[in-house]
């Protein structure tokens, strides 16, 4: 393991995809940088669907190549199957946008995350594993460095002009900072785990990630396909309905797959592979993502919702434009708030239409065939959502009729 020097330009706090790619991008600018990861790489984590507008990300951090010829699953479409079992036509990307880039991968995120913290290796870092940030040293708002943990267990502080935090769920400096707010709307919990010997739908050169509703709209399952046979399997309901009460997580998982006809029927002669795992109220903004000296990227940002796979497209684009502010600050010696944190307005108000689109599927009343059969002019914005491609002008046509639409709905079904 190497040493770690008392100072460097950026620290960078987690190695998942956000603390991997800023650390990347900073680093082949020239500068210092120290990535720590708490856990042995590699390491497990949920979050298995891209979203294709990862490629443009993939390209600039030099890993396009290696995805491209690495094993994973290609993930080509996403797919609805409503309450009653009928199943939404696929939205296939490149039916929409011919060219590669509308192709995406389902990874096993061990192997992804290691190549990810490896590539920021090779672009200058200098990444340790099995490192714990203890607490982030402030004076005043401005961040000065950590104090952290090695492998072998002694304490160090190391000073940093710029802290980034990518922890992930466990936003270290958005706790310690009080900046963290539960979404009251969103309190879920999922139970997931993976089979073996699912069924394998490979229309379209590649797999689809599925999204089911349960009998009762009450929890919704994904389904995405991996490589070598496996499937990831997760159901995502109300904290309270899944896990209040209930019977042991196991047993709640086949509770609900039981209500859901047309996949017991995909996993029908597939056998589990791993226990089932729980995640809860994973849904929560902060109040502010920079300060003097710091900026948080990724999940330690904010994390919408699983539905539409946004989470690690998230990670990476925010670590993105994170890291050309913090190359422009340490290049004009100004590492404040306001340059740290210049990409956010934007980022917050482009990423808030996944959020829109969050809430029409939770509103219960979300047919998504039966919306683009009634307003075709849509399907191009809908899929581009869908693809990530929301940084480029958009502004958000569809929910002009859709929450109309979902309010006309919901008043029906009053009736
Ligand atoms: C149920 C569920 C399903 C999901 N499904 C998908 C999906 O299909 N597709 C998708 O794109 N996203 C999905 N996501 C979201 C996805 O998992 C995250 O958005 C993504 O991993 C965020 O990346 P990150 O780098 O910000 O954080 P992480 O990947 O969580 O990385 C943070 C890292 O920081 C490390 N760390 C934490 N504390 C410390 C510390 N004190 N010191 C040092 N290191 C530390 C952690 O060990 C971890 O490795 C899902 C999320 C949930 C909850």
């Amino acid at each position: 393991m190497a040493k770690i020097a008392s100072h460097f330009d950026c620290l960078v706090m987690g190695g998942g995809p956000a603390g991997s790619t800023v650390a990347a991008l900073v680093a082949e600018a020239g500068f210092q940088v120290l990535l720590v990861e708490r856990e042995t790489m590699p390491r497990e984590h949920i979050g298995e669907s891209l979203m294709p507008e990862t490629y443009g990300i993939f390209q600039r951090l030099g890993v396009l190549e290696q995805m491209q010829t690495s094993s994973y699953a290609k993930k080509v479409g996403v797919q609805f199957v409503n309450h009653t079992g009928k199943e939404s036509a696929p939205f296939f990307f490149r039916q929409h946008d011919p060219r590669d880039c509308s192709q995406t991968w389902h990874v096993e995120r061990a192997a992804f995350d290691k190549m990810l913290f490896d590539n920021a290796a090779k672009k200058g870092a200098q990444c340790n594993d099995g490192t714990r940030v203890l607490d982030v040293l402030m004076e005043g708002d401005r961040a000065q460095g950590v104090r952290l943990q090695t492998p072998e267990g002694s304490v160090q502080e190391v000073a940093a002009s710029v802290v980034v935090d990518a922890t992930g769920q466990q936003t270290l400096l958005a706790s310690k900072l009080g900046l963290r707010r539960l979404n009251p709307d969103l309190r879920k919990a999922a139970i997931w785990r993976h089979f073996r010997g699912g069924l394998r739908d490979e229309q379209g050169g590649g797999v689809k990630t599925v999204i089911l509703h349960t009998a009762k709209k009450n929890s919704w399952f994904w389904y995405i396909p991996q490589s070598e046979d496996t499937v990831s399997v997760g159901v995502v309901g109300d904290r309270d309905y899944l896990l209040k009460g209930r019977a042991a997580p196991e047993q709640v998982f086949q509770e609900e797959l039981d209500h859901c006809p047309t996949l017991s029927g995909w996993l029908s002669g597939a056998e589990p592979i791993d226990k089932v795992r729980i995640d809860k109220e994973f849904s929560y903004t902060t109040d502010r993502a920079a300060g003097d000296g710091w900026v948080l990227v990724g999940d330690a940002w904010g994390f919408i919702d699983p539905v539409y796979s946004s989470g690690v497209y998230f990670a990476l684009k925010s670590a993105e434009l994170a890291a050309d502010c913090i190359v422009e600050g340490l290049q004009q010696g100004d590492t404040s708030a306001a340059t740290l944190g210049r990409w956010v307005p934007e980022f917050s108000q482009q990423t808030g239409l996944i959020r829109k689109l969050v809430y029409s599927f939770y509103s219960g009343q979300f047919r998504v065939g039966k919306f683009v059969k009634e307003f075709p002019q849509h399907q191009h914005e809908l899929v581009d959502l869908l693809i990530g491609r929301i940084f480029d002008g958009h502004r958000g046509a569809i929910f002009d009729d859709l929450e109309p639409w979902l309010e006309q709905r919901a008043e029906q079904s009053e009736e």
